[in-house]
Protein backbone atom coordinates (compact mmCIF):
# COMPACT_ATOMS: atom_id res chain seq x y z
CA UNK A 1 0.00 0.00 0.00
CA UNK A 2 1.06 3.59 -1.08
CA UNK A 3 1.66 6.27 2.46
CA UNK A 4 2.39 8.63 -0.06
CA UNK A 5 0.36 11.20 1.50
CA UNK A 6 3.00 12.62 3.60
CA UNK A 7 0.83 12.40 6.83
CA UNK A 8 3.05 11.78 10.41
CA UNK A 9 0.75 8.73 11.03
CA UNK A 10 1.89 7.23 7.76
CA UNK A 11 5.65 7.64 8.31
CA UNK A 12 7.89 4.90 8.44
CA UNK A 13 10.43 6.03 10.49
CA UNK A 14 10.81 5.65 13.70
CA UNK A 15 13.90 7.90 14.51
CA UNK A 16 12.56 11.84 15.07
CA UNK A 17 12.24 14.35 12.21
CA UNK A 18 15.10 16.83 11.83
CA UNK A 19 13.46 20.06 13.23
CA UNK A 20 13.50 23.20 10.24
CA UNK A 21 16.33 24.71 12.08
CA UNK A 22 18.64 22.15 11.44
CA UNK A 23 17.45 21.00 8.50
CA UNK A 24 18.80 24.59 7.71
CA UNK A 25 22.26 24.50 9.97
CA UNK A 26 23.10 21.43 8.20
CA UNK A 27 22.08 23.00 3.80
CA UNK A 28 24.52 25.78 5.65
CA UNK A 29 26.90 23.93 6.80
CA UNK A 30 27.34 21.78 3.48
CA UNK A 31 26.80 24.46 1.69
CA UNK A 32 30.13 25.79 -0.98
CA UNK A 33 30.17 28.40 -3.78
CA UNK A 34 30.63 25.96 -6.68
CA UNK A 35 30.81 28.97 -9.50
CA UNK A 36 33.91 30.62 -10.98
CA UNK A 37 34.09 34.19 -12.18
CA UNK A 38 33.07 36.39 -15.54
CA UNK A 39 33.35 39.87 -15.96
CA UNK A 40 30.58 41.75 -16.96
CA UNK A 41 29.51 45.46 -18.56
CA UNK A 42 27.33 46.86 -16.14
CA UNK A 43 24.57 47.36 -18.55
CA UNK A 44 24.20 43.12 -17.96
CA UNK A 45 24.88 43.36 -13.98
CA UNK A 46 21.19 43.09 -13.30
CA UNK A 47 20.35 40.21 -10.08
CA UNK A 48 24.21 39.12 -10.86
CA UNK A 49 26.05 38.62 -7.71
CA UNK A 50 29.22 40.45 -7.07
CA UNK A 51 32.38 38.13 -6.94
CA UNK A 52 34.96 40.79 -5.19
CA UNK A 53 34.50 43.74 -3.17
CA UNK A 54 34.85 47.17 -4.73
CA UNK A 55 36.11 50.45 -3.22
CA UNK A 56 36.02 53.47 -3.98
CA UNK A 57 38.70 54.89 -7.00
CA UNK A 58 36.66 58.64 -6.55
CA UNK A 59 35.17 60.85 -3.71
CA UNK A 60 31.54 61.16 -4.56
CA UNK A 61 30.31 63.64 -4.44
CA UNK A 62 34.01 64.67 -6.50
CA UNK A 63 33.79 68.22 -5.88
CA UNK A 64 31.99 70.48 -3.14
CA UNK A 65 29.04 71.39 -5.11
CA UNK A 66 25.32 73.17 -5.01
CA UNK A 67 22.34 71.69 -3.54
CA UNK A 68 20.14 74.27 -5.12
CA UNK A 69 19.71 76.53 -7.47
CA UNK A 70 20.32 79.84 -5.79
CA UNK A 71 23.17 82.27 -4.73
CA UNK A 72 26.43 81.38 -3.94
CA UNK A 73 28.17 84.03 -1.51
CA UNK A 74 31.22 84.08 1.57
CA UNK A 75 29.01 84.36 4.68
CA UNK A 76 31.53 86.67 6.32
CA UNK A 77 30.58 89.63 3.64
CA UNK A 78 27.91 89.65 5.56
CA UNK A 79 28.54 91.92 8.08
CA UNK A 80 28.90 94.56 5.56
CA UNK A 81 24.98 94.03 4.57
CA UNK A 82 22.28 91.70 2.92
CA UNK A 83 22.52 92.85 -0.91
CA UNK A 84 25.15 91.70 -3.09
CA UNK A 85 26.07 92.11 -6.97
CA UNK A 86 26.49 89.21 -8.79
CA UNK A 87 29.19 88.69 -10.20
CA UNK A 88 29.74 85.28 -12.31
CA UNK A 89 27.38 82.43 -13.07
CA UNK A 90 28.06 78.86 -12.37
CA UNK A 91 26.20 75.76 -14.03
CA UNK A 92 26.52 71.78 -13.25
CA UNK A 93 29.69 71.24 -15.36
CA UNK A 94 31.42 74.55 -15.51
CA UNK A 95 34.72 75.31 -13.28
CA UNK A 96 34.06 78.78 -11.55
CA UNK A 97 36.65 81.20 -10.70
CA UNK A 98 37.42 82.33 -7.19
CA UNK A 99 34.46 84.84 -5.41
CA UNK A 100 34.74 88.18 -6.22
CA UNK A 101 35.35 89.61 -2.48
CA UNK A 102 31.71 91.21 -1.43
CA UNK A 103 30.00 89.95 -4.48
CA UNK A 104 27.82 86.73 -4.78
CA UNK A 105 27.55 84.04 -7.67
CA UNK A 106 24.30 82.70 -9.53
CA UNK A 107 24.98 79.00 -9.29
CA UNK A 108 22.99 76.00 -9.96
CA UNK A 109 22.36 72.65 -8.58
CA UNK A 110 25.37 70.54 -8.85
CA UNK A 111 27.70 72.94 -9.93
CA UNK A 112 31.08 73.48 -8.68
CA UNK A 113 31.21 75.61 -5.27
CA UNK A 114 33.64 78.83 -6.52
CA UNK A 115 36.75 79.45 -3.78
CA UNK A 116 35.16 82.02 -1.03
CA UNK A 117 31.83 80.83 -1.45
CA UNK A 118 30.56 79.22 1.86
CA UNK A 119 26.93 79.31 1.90
CA UNK A 120 24.40 78.93 -1.30
CA UNK A 121 20.86 80.86 -0.23
CA UNK A 122 17.95 79.25 -2.35
CA UNK A 123 16.67 81.23 -5.51
CA UNK A 124 13.12 81.45 -3.54
CA UNK A 125 14.63 83.11 -0.67
CA UNK A 126 16.72 86.22 -2.19
CA UNK A 127 14.80 89.52 -3.32
CA UNK A 128 16.27 90.46 -7.10
CA UNK A 129 16.98 94.14 -7.14
CA UNK A 130 16.51 96.30 -10.08
CA UNK A 131 20.70 97.18 -10.54
CA UNK A 132 20.68 93.36 -10.63
CA UNK A 133 22.07 92.28 -7.28
CA UNK A 134 20.03 90.61 -5.07
CA UNK A 135 19.18 90.65 -1.15
CA UNK A 136 19.57 87.84 0.79
CA UNK A 137 17.71 87.31 4.11
CA UNK A 138 19.38 87.69 7.47
CA UNK A 139 21.03 84.32 9.57
CA UNK A 140 22.53 82.59 6.97
CA UNK A 141 24.81 80.26 8.63
CA UNK A 142 27.75 78.85 6.52
CA UNK A 143 27.54 75.50 4.89
CA UNK A 144 24.04 75.99 3.90
CA UNK A 145 22.94 73.98 0.42
CA UNK A 146 26.76 72.61 -0.04
CA UNK A 147 27.30 69.06 -0.80
CA UNK A 148 31.19 68.43 0.49
CA UNK A 149 33.36 66.48 -1.72
CA UNK A 150 33.16 62.92 0.08
CA UNK A 151 30.43 63.28 1.75
CA UNK A 152 28.44 60.57 0.31
CA UNK A 153 32.01 58.01 -0.60
CA UNK A 154 35.46 58.99 0.80
CA UNK A 155 37.79 57.66 -2.20
CA UNK A 156 39.04 54.27 -0.75
CA UNK A 157 35.99 53.45 1.18
CA UNK A 158 34.89 50.18 0.46
CA UNK A 159 31.78 50.00 -1.87
CA UNK A 160 30.22 46.87 -2.55
CA UNK A 161 30.93 43.84 -0.30
CA UNK A 162 31.69 40.15 -1.80
CA UNK A 163 28.60 38.46 -2.63
CA UNK A 164 26.47 41.47 -2.85
CA UNK A 165 23.55 41.12 -5.50
CA UNK A 166 23.56 43.88 -8.02
CA UNK A 167 20.34 45.57 -8.77
CA UNK A 168 19.96 49.43 -9.59
CA UNK A 169 20.91 51.03 -6.87
CA UNK A 170 24.78 48.75 -6.68
CA UNK A 171 25.03 49.13 -10.14
CA UNK A 172 23.94 52.89 -10.00
CA UNK A 173 26.53 53.24 -7.31
CA UNK A 174 29.49 51.13 -9.52
CA UNK A 175 28.49 53.87 -12.29
CA UNK A 176 29.21 56.99 -10.42
CA UNK A 177 32.65 55.96 -9.77
CA UNK A 178 32.90 55.19 -13.34
CA UNK A 179 33.35 51.80 -12.95
CA UNK A 180 32.06 50.17 -16.57
CA UNK A 181 32.49 46.51 -15.84
CA UNK A 182 32.23 44.23 -13.00
CA UNK A 183 33.56 40.99 -11.90
CA UNK A 184 30.50 38.56 -11.01
CA UNK A 185 29.66 34.95 -10.12
CA UNK A 186 29.00 32.68 -13.09
CA UNK A 187 25.46 31.79 -12.96
CA UNK A 188 24.46 28.50 -10.81
CA UNK A 189 23.47 25.63 -13.40
CA UNK A 190 20.71 23.66 -11.89
CA UNK A 191 18.96 20.87 -13.22
CA UNK A 192 15.19 20.50 -12.02
CA UNK A 193 13.35 17.03 -12.65
CA UNK A 194 10.14 16.25 -11.98
CA UNK A 195 9.38 12.73 -11.27
CA UNK A 196 5.44 10.64 -11.60
CA UNK A 197 4.25 8.57 -14.14
CA UNK A 198 0.77 11.61 -14.19
CA UNK A 199 2.46 14.11 -15.02
CA UNK A 200 1.94 15.87 -18.17
CA UNK A 201 3.30 19.04 -20.05
CA UNK A 202 1.02 22.23 -20.56
CA UNK A 203 0.54 22.44 -24.06
CA UNK A 204 -0.61 18.29 -24.38
CA UNK A 205 -3.89 16.97 -24.02
CA UNK A 206 -4.55 15.15 -20.69
CA UNK A 207 -5.57 12.16 -20.39
CA UNK A 208 -7.97 10.28 -17.56
CA UNK A 209 -5.41 10.14 -14.41
CA UNK A 210 -3.28 12.41 -15.59
CA UNK A 211 -2.04 16.03 -14.10
CA UNK A 212 -0.52 18.81 -15.45
CA UNK A 213 3.57 19.48 -14.64
CA UNK A 214 3.21 22.32 -12.67
CA UNK A 215 6.35 21.92 -10.34
CA UNK A 216 8.43 22.10 -13.02
CA UNK A 217 7.58 25.73 -13.75
CA UNK A 218 7.12 26.64 -10.68
CA UNK A 219 10.54 26.08 -9.62
CA UNK A 220 12.44 27.15 -12.79
CA UNK A 221 10.44 30.32 -12.43
CA UNK A 222 11.94 30.80 -9.03
CA UNK A 223 15.28 29.67 -9.37
CA UNK A 224 15.79 31.86 -12.58
CA UNK A 225 14.66 34.82 -10.36
CA UNK A 226 17.26 33.89 -7.99
CA UNK A 227 19.70 34.03 -11.22
CA UNK A 228 20.06 30.70 -11.95
CA UNK A 229 20.42 28.79 -14.96
CA UNK A 230 17.97 26.23 -14.91
CA UNK A 231 17.17 23.56 -17.54
CA UNK A 232 14.35 20.85 -17.04
CA UNK A 233 14.46 16.62 -18.10
CA UNK A 234 10.51 16.60 -18.49
CA UNK A 235 9.93 14.35 -16.85
CA UNK A 236 11.18 11.43 -15.17
CA UNK A 237 8.72 7.96 -14.71
CA UNK A 238 8.13 6.43 -11.64
CA UNK A 239 10.53 3.31 -11.73
CA UNK A 240 14.24 2.86 -10.41
CA UNK A 241 15.99 2.31 -13.16
CA UNK A 242 14.57 5.38 -14.53
CA UNK A 243 14.87 7.65 -12.26
CA UNK A 244 18.35 6.57 -11.34
CA UNK A 245 19.45 7.24 -15.13
CA UNK A 246 18.18 10.79 -14.98
CA UNK A 247 19.71 11.50 -11.59
CA UNK A 248 23.08 10.58 -12.73
CA UNK A 249 22.49 12.16 -16.19
CA UNK A 250 21.40 15.97 -14.43
CA UNK A 251 24.23 15.33 -11.62
CA UNK A 252 26.81 15.18 -14.54
CA UNK A 253 25.36 18.90 -16.31
CA UNK A 254 24.58 21.08 -13.30
CA UNK A 255 25.90 22.33 -10.15
CA UNK A 256 22.86 21.14 -8.24
CA UNK A 257 20.50 18.91 -9.05
CA UNK A 258 16.22 19.10 -7.56
CA UNK A 259 13.77 16.91 -7.71
CA UNK A 260 9.86 17.11 -7.16
CA UNK A 261 8.08 14.41 -6.02
CA UNK A 262 9.24 10.62 -5.46
CA UNK A 263 10.38 10.97 -1.89
CA UNK A 264 7.70 9.96 0.09
CA UNK A 265 7.23 6.55 1.54
CA UNK A 266 5.40 5.15 -1.19
CA UNK A 267 5.90 1.93 -3.22
CA UNK A 268 6.05 4.20 -6.41
CA UNK A 269 8.53 6.59 -4.30
CA UNK A 270 12.14 6.01 -6.05
CA UNK A 271 13.95 9.11 -5.52
CA UNK A 272 15.74 8.39 -2.22
CA UNK A 273 17.12 4.75 -3.48
CA UNK A 274 18.36 5.72 -6.22
CA UNK A 275 20.20 9.06 -3.98
CA UNK A 276 21.63 5.99 -2.13
CA UNK A 277 22.77 4.47 -4.92
CA UNK A 278 24.64 6.93 -6.93
CA UNK A 279 25.74 8.89 -3.97
CA UNK A 280 24.26 9.21 -0.40
CA UNK A 281 21.30 10.67 1.02
CA UNK A 282 21.99 12.85 4.15
CA UNK A 283 18.89 13.25 5.46
CA UNK A 284 15.30 12.78 4.81
CA UNK A 285 12.47 14.42 6.54
CA UNK A 286 12.14 18.00 7.87
CA UNK A 287 9.18 18.51 10.89
CA UNK A 288 7.95 20.78 8.90
CA UNK A 289 4.16 21.31 7.55
CA UNK A 290 4.03 21.60 4.45
CA UNK A 291 6.96 19.46 3.74
CA UNK A 292 8.09 16.36 5.93
CA UNK A 293 9.71 14.71 2.86
CA UNK A 294 12.77 16.85 1.93
CA UNK A 295 15.68 15.20 1.55
CA UNK A 296 19.25 16.37 1.21
CA UNK A 297 22.16 14.39 -0.27
CA UNK A 298 24.16 14.04 -2.89
CA UNK A 299 24.46 12.13 -6.70
CA UNK A 300 28.11 11.29 -7.57
CA UNK A 301 29.60 14.28 -6.51
CA UNK A 302 26.41 16.83 -6.93
CA UNK A 303 24.44 18.35 -4.44
CA UNK A 304 21.20 16.82 -4.46
CA UNK A 305 18.10 18.32 -2.95
CA UNK A 306 14.65 16.53 -3.01
CA UNK A 307 11.61 18.52 -3.01
CA UNK A 308 8.32 16.87 -1.95
CA UNK A 309 6.06 16.49 -5.21
CA UNK A 310 2.81 18.23 -3.57
CA UNK A 311 3.17 21.50 -5.64
CA UNK A 312 2.50 23.90 -2.04
CA UNK A 313 4.82 21.61 -0.30
CA UNK A 314 7.55 21.97 -2.98
CA UNK A 315 7.35 25.72 -2.99
CA UNK A 316 6.93 26.21 0.77
CA UNK A 317 10.11 24.06 1.40
CA UNK A 318 12.06 25.83 -1.76
CA UNK A 319 11.53 28.75 -0.03
CA UNK A 320 12.17 27.95 3.75
CA UNK A 321 15.30 25.49 3.01
CA UNK A 322 16.06 26.19 -0.20
CA UNK A 323 16.58 29.32 -1.16
CA UNK A 324 19.83 30.19 1.20
CA UNK A 325 20.97 27.12 0.10
CA UNK A 326 21.09 28.07 -3.51
CA UNK A 327 22.58 31.89 -2.56
CA UNK A 328 25.56 30.02 -0.63
CA UNK A 329 26.56 27.54 -3.60
CA UNK A 330 26.19 31.12 -5.86
CA UNK A 331 28.92 32.78 -4.02
CA UNK A 332 25.74 35.16 -2.49
CA UNK A 333 26.05 37.34 0.90
CA UNK A 334 23.43 35.79 2.78
CA UNK A 335 21.27 36.85 5.74
CA UNK A 336 18.88 35.44 8.56
CA UNK A 337 15.38 35.63 6.58
CA UNK A 338 13.37 38.60 7.92
CA UNK A 339 11.09 37.41 10.64
CA UNK A 340 8.34 39.70 12.64
CA UNK A 341 5.72 39.37 14.53
CA UNK A 342 2.67 39.62 13.38
CA UNK A 343 -1.11 39.62 14.85
CA UNK A 344 -3.68 36.29 13.77
CA UNK A 345 -6.53 37.56 13.04
CA UNK A 346 -7.92 34.04 13.20
CA UNK A 347 -7.94 31.01 15.42
CA UNK A 348 -6.80 27.48 14.64
CA UNK A 349 -7.26 25.01 17.15
CA UNK A 350 -5.77 22.08 15.33
CA UNK A 351 -2.18 21.37 15.96
CA UNK A 352 0.34 19.57 14.54
CA UNK A 353 4.00 18.40 16.33
CA UNK A 354 5.64 19.84 12.94
CA UNK A 355 6.34 23.63 12.22
CA UNK A 356 3.75 24.81 10.29
CA UNK A 357 4.08 27.31 7.60
CA UNK A 358 0.38 28.53 7.11
CA UNK A 359 0.34 30.56 3.86
CA UNK A 360 -1.27 33.84 4.84
CA UNK A 361 -2.29 37.27 3.54
CA UNK A 362 -1.89 40.74 5.30
CA UNK A 363 -4.89 42.84 5.65
CA UNK A 364 -2.84 46.45 6.61
CA UNK A 365 -6.32 48.59 6.43
CA UNK A 366 -5.61 49.38 10.55
CA UNK A 367 -1.90 50.65 11.42
CA UNK A 368 -0.91 47.48 12.36
CA UNK A 369 -1.29 44.36 9.93
CA UNK A 370 -3.36 41.76 10.53
CA UNK A 371 -2.67 38.32 9.40
CA UNK A 372 -5.79 35.72 7.26
CA UNK A 373 -5.69 32.64 6.01
CA UNK A 374 -4.99 33.12 2.43
CA UNK A 375 -6.80 29.95 1.62
CA UNK A 376 -6.88 25.78 1.57
CA UNK A 377 -3.91 25.43 3.68
CA UNK A 378 -3.23 21.57 2.39
CA UNK A 379 -0.38 20.72 0.73
CA UNK A 380 -1.35 19.76 -2.93
CA UNK A 381 -2.93 23.75 -3.10
CA UNK A 382 -0.88 26.47 -4.96
CA UNK A 383 -3.56 28.75 -6.02
CA UNK A 384 -3.38 29.64 -2.20
CA UNK A 385 0.44 30.98 -3.08
CA UNK A 386 -0.79 33.31 -5.53
CA UNK A 387 -2.79 35.29 -3.00
CA UNK A 388 -0.21 34.96 -0.04
CA UNK A 389 1.62 37.85 1.25
CA UNK A 390 4.11 35.31 3.55
CA UNK A 391 4.33 32.49 6.12
CA UNK A 392 3.24 32.88 9.21
CA UNK A 393 5.22 30.53 11.14
CA UNK A 394 3.78 28.27 13.74
CA UNK A 395 5.88 26.13 16.70
CA UNK A 396 5.20 22.49 16.63
CA UNK A 397 2.10 21.08 18.80
CA UNK A 398 0.67 25.20 19.33
CA UNK A 399 -2.58 26.33 18.40
CA UNK A 400 -3.03 29.79 16.47
CA UNK A 401 -4.94 31.89 18.47
CA UNK A 402 -6.39 35.40 16.97
CA UNK A 403 -4.92 38.49 18.27
CA UNK A 404 -1.98 36.64 19.53
CA UNK A 405 1.63 37.16 17.25
CA UNK A 406 3.33 34.84 15.88
CA UNK A 407 6.60 35.48 13.69
CA UNK A 408 5.83 36.48 10.04
CA UNK A 409 7.91 35.59 6.67
CA UNK A 410 7.14 37.86 3.64
CA UNK A 411 7.54 36.17 0.71
CA UNK A 412 8.96 39.05 -1.36
CA UNK A 413 11.97 39.52 0.16
CA UNK A 414 12.37 35.25 -0.31
CA UNK A 415 14.31 36.02 -3.46
CA UNK A 416 16.57 38.48 -3.12
P1 LIG B 1 4.62 12.26 -4.75
O1 LIG B 1 5.45 12.90 -3.71
O2 LIG B 1 5.35 11.88 -5.96
O3 LIG B 1 3.82 11.13 -4.17
O4 LIG B 1 3.56 13.36 -5.20
C1 LIG B 1 2.64 13.92 -4.26
C2 LIG B 1 1.53 14.64 -5.00
O5 LIG B 1 2.07 15.70 -5.77
C3 LIG B 1 0.77 13.77 -5.98
O6 LIG B 1 -0.58 14.15 -5.92
C4 LIG B 1 1.38 14.14 -7.32
O7 LIG B 1 0.50 13.91 -8.37
C5 LIG B 1 1.67 15.59 -7.13
N1 LIG B 1 2.76 16.01 -7.98
C6 LIG B 1 3.97 15.41 -8.05
N2 LIG B 1 4.77 16.03 -8.93
C7 LIG B 1 4.06 17.05 -9.44
C8 LIG B 1 4.33 18.05 -10.41
N3 LIG B 1 5.50 18.11 -11.02
N4 LIG B 1 3.36 18.96 -10.67
C9 LIG B 1 2.18 18.89 -10.05
N5 LIG B 1 1.85 17.98 -9.13
C10 LIG B 1 2.77 17.06 -8.82
MG1 LIG C 1 4.98 10.64 -7.49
Amino acid sequence: MSHACGCDSHATTRRPLLSVQEAQDILADQARCLVGTETVPLAEAQGRTLAEFITAPIAIPPHDNSAMDGYGLNSQDLARGLTFPVSQRVAAGQVPERLLPGSCVRIFTGAPIPEGVDVVVPQERVTRLADGGVQVPAGLQPGGNIRLAGEDVRAGALLLQTGARLEGAEIGLLASQGIPAVPVRQRLRVQVLTTGDELVQPGQPLQPGQIYNSNQYTLMAALQRLGCDVSCRHWVADSFDNTREALAAAADQAHLVISTGGVSVGEEDHVRSAVAELGEVRFWGVAMKPGKPFTFGQVLDTPFIGLPGNPMAALVTFEVLVIDYVRRLMGRQTRPLMHFPVESGFTRERTTPRQEYLRVRLDCADFEPVAHLAGSQSSGVLSVATLADGYLVVAPNQPVVKGERYGFIPRPQLYF
